[in-house]
């Protein structure tokens, strides 16, 4: 028995294959040979040549797959660098670098004015051959405005490249107050088990929202990157009226192979908070502890040796933002832990400074109407973390989409028929 196992195992097992053979047998460039080892071009990374399972299982290993894009992207950047306009004066070679330079700065978030740092500036001109770096203002000045037109370019060419592309769109608002209009686009995938890849077109400044300034935008921004408009398979917003209306009056006559999606992560959050305003005692708690932990580092530490000596985990209550209801159920779940310790607690620290939130705290905690709430959300709340939790990931959900929902209304139809037999 043990030989005939072995013998398989050996068969399975090619191991006359050199790895010379072996990258023969994939597109040119794809394995390169080092030193009797197989590697990946693009990931750099030894991959077992023995069989060829394992390197196509490597081809189609996620990482290998973003590496592989984020390398087209790069050499398209270069490739545009490379055949921009030399008039700054200086060699070309010289402004390939500097934009290069500036490009990588913008990219990993760095403000140029770093690059004045006297440090710095010695480093890269010992290492680069470079004779002089200039000031943060000529680069800004000169060499900004480059890389952004080489960035662009690239853009548009990855963009030809991809397939359907859906067109991604959301409102803000800029540290100034202005209304930001993101547009992003999102290729389709090509392969099942391919990853979303978002890719920020533009961020318009609109003078005010609505639904004429939107499709403007966003048919502007169609023509700046000569995307075809029977290219767009999707028009994705949020649930607003003047998205709803941008894309019925002026975006569908001109997208004719689009569709509208409405955002369902959004549309959850819509029922989130639709949910949670029945929640009001237990939302005051919720503030006034987020109120009570949050710039006091000193009582952090106090709760903290408060549960050390309860011989519970030192875990401190998460600080909930309100648009994100995940964060806003994951504190609920923590509180309802820890109502009793609460109690205990804040009674203590009212000893020391007395304070109206720490009262309101005592009170909340003391609550029948906090404790059944608390209990109900215990319930419910992690259902509908889950659903949330799926539909703000990257994954492809939309096949998914209509079978969640409708579970979801069914369950708040069986919660609700629940409530009131017990009322
Ligand atoms: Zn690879």
């Amino acid at each position: 028995m043990e030989d005939t196992s072995q013998s398989r195992k050996i068969s399975k097992t090619a191991t006359r294959i050199r790895p010379e053979d072996r990258s023969k047998q994939f597109e040119d460039g794809t394995f390169r040979v080092d030193t009797g080892r197989l590697l990946c071009s693009v990931c750099n990374v030894t991959v077992d040549f023995t069989r060829k399972h394992t390197c196509l299982k490597h081809l189609n290993s996620n990482t290998h797959k973003r590496r592989k894009e984020q390398q087209v992207f790069a050499s398209a950047k270069r490739a545009s660098l490379e055949n921009l306009d030399v008039s700054t004066g200086g060699t070309s070679e010289r402004q390939v670098f500097l934009t290069g330079l500036v490009d990588a700065f913008a990219g990993a978030n760095i403000p140029l004015h770093a690059l004045d740092n006297r440090n710095l500036r010695s480093f890269l001109q010992a290492n680069f051959n470079s004779e002089t770096i200039p000031t943060a203002s000529h680069l800004r000045r000169f060499f900004l405005p480059k890389a952004f037109e080489a960035h662009f370019i690239a853009l548009k060419r990855c963009l030809a490249n991809r397939g359907a592309l859906a067109i991604v769109c959301d409102e803000t608002t800029d540290a100034e107050d202005r209304y930001i209009l993101n547009v992003l686009a999102v290729p389709s995938c090509e392969k099942q088990g391919d990853k979303l890849d978002a890719l920020l077109l533009e961020c318009v400044v609109l003078e005010k929202t609505n639904y004429k300034t939107v499709s403007e935008a966003i048919l502007r921004v169609l023509f700046k990157y000569e995307i075809p408009t029977l290219k767009i398979s999707a028009f994705v917003t949020d649930n607003a009226a003047y998205m709803h209306k941008a894309w019925n009056c002026s975006l569908r006559p001109v997208l004719l192979n689009g569709v509208h999606v409405t955002c369902t992560a959004h549309i959850l959050n819509l029922i989130c908070e639709v949910w949670v305003s029945s929640f009001q005692e237990t939302n005051r708690l919720v503030s006034a502890i987020k109120k009570a932990f949050t710039a006091s580092p000193a009582r952090k530490a106090r709760f903290k040796q408060f549960l050390r000596e309860k011989g519970a985990p030192q875990k401190l209550p998460p600080a909930p933002v309100l648009t994100r209801w995940n964060t806003w159920f994951g504190a609920v779940l923590y509180h309802a832990d820890h109502l009793e310790d609460y109690s205990e607690f804040f009674s203590r620290e009212l000893g020391s400074s007395a304070s109206s939130n720490t009262s309101e705290i005592i009170i909340l905690c003391g609550s029948v109407d906090v404790r059944q709430q608390l209990d109900q959300l215990r319930i419910y709340a992690p259902h509908l973390m889950a659903i949330l939790k799926k539909y703000e990931g990257t994954d492809i959900k939309a096949h998914l989409v209509i079978d969640d929902l409708t579970q979801l209304i069914e369950w708040f139809d069986a919660s609700y028929t629940d409530t009131e037999n017990l009322a």
